[in-house]
């Protein structure tokens, strides 16, 4: 028998491919998840339990039943957008969700944690590349409550000694992520989707009536947001090694998971053009609320203490891996 790890929000698009990963690293996944984003079809890899973070004694009882030893949190909401207009159900989910995921864990006895975090944290970096050492200083919502999840899970660690407990966790700042797993087992579905890149490919094929730029007059190279996009596959694996770190006894920290290399929307939109052949449609949008200029990992600190090193974050092989996702047949097929 393998390690079992429950992974909040298994069953959505990263927490999936993350079930996927563990597995093929000879670990036991648990998915736990309320299903209201999520898709039940993408929990393939190990059982799957209905129910929410928020719960303490629904996280407790799974964490009992399947005698887990670590937790991996990926169930949040992750718009940017929306925390800007609906603040109220992120601080609900996000920060009132990682509370009842924290008394469910201290009750059952699991003090080793992966936490989803975001480069949201940085805020408007005064300088690129981002290392983790800049001081966290969000400007939306959803960034703040994924800040607020990290200084939990420090308290929680540095009280854990208190009460006997060896509490450590890796809290993991995740870029951009993009792309699909490359077996074409799975991928990105987001109800309501609001992220680029599958934006782009919905609109190349027609899909979607076209992609609406957000701000063209940032002070970037051309006008439009640069982003550091990371291959979900990859960010798995780096949660792969993140646990292997805990498990081996690795002290709490804290990394960015991202490419080092930024790209701006319309070299994202040319990106699309170039591997589906077909220019997606393009209309040129005031600046969404919510939206840093540049963000740029630095990803040493990620390669010195996991040995972490993308793969597959080429940006048109990113865009490649996406693309059967979201073709028309695909698309049809899902939804029926
Ligand atoms: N973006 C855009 N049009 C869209 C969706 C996103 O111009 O329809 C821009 C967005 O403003 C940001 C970048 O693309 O600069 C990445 O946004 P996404 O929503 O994919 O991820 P986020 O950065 O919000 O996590």
């Amino acid at each position: 028998m393998g390690v079992t790890v429950l992974l909040t929000g298994g069953a959505g698009y990263i927490g999936s491919h993350a079930c996927k990963a563990l597995a093929a690293a000879g670990f036991e996944p648990v998915a736990f998840d309320n299903l209201s984003r999520g898709h039940a079809d993408a929990v393939r890899w190990g059982p799957l339990v209905k129910g929410s973070v928020g719960d303490a004694e629904a996280v407790a009882d799974a964490l009992t039943r399947y005698d887990i030893l670590a937790v991996m949190h990926f169930a949040a909401k992750a718009y940017v957008g929306e925390s800007v207009t609906s603040p109220w159900s992120y601080y609900g989910n996000n920060v009132c969700g990682i509370i009842g995921l924290l008394e469910g864990c201290k009750r059952a006895g699991v003090f080793t944690f992966v936490f989803s975090s975001s480069c949201a944290v940085y805020g408007v970096p005064p300088r690129l590349p981002i290392t983790e050492d800049t001081l966290p200083e969000p400007v939306n919502p959803y960034g703040r409550t994924k800040l607020m999840g990290e200084q939990m899970l420090l308290d929680y660690a540095s009280a854990g000694a208190t009460y006997n407990a060896d509490c450590r966790y890796v809290a993991l700042r995740y870029f951009n992520v993009a792309g699909a797993d490359p077996d074409g087992e799975l991928g990105e579905r987001h109800d309501p989707e609001t992220h680029l890149v599958p934006l782009a490919l919905l609109a190349a094929n027609g899909r979607h009536p076209a992609l609406e730029i957000f701000g063209t007059d940032y002070d970037t190279p051309d006008g439009t947001c640069v982003r550091d996009y990371i291959h979900v596959s990859d960010l798995a694996r780096a949660h792969v090694l993140a646990l292997q770190h805990l498990l081996d006894g690795g002290p709490s920290t804290t990394l960015n998971l991202g490419s080092g290399r930024g790209y701006s929307v319309r070299e994202v939109v040319d990106a699309v053009a170039r591997v589906t052949g077909r220019t997606p449609p393009v209309v040129d949008r005031p600046r969404r609320a919510g939206d840093p200029p540049m963000l740029v990992a630095d990803p040493a600190k990620a390669r010195e203490v996991l040995g972490f090193v993308t793969e597959r974050s080429e940006l048109d092989r990113m865009v490649a891996d996406a693309a059967p996702w979201f073709a028309a047949d695909q698309t049809d097929a899902r939804s029926a």
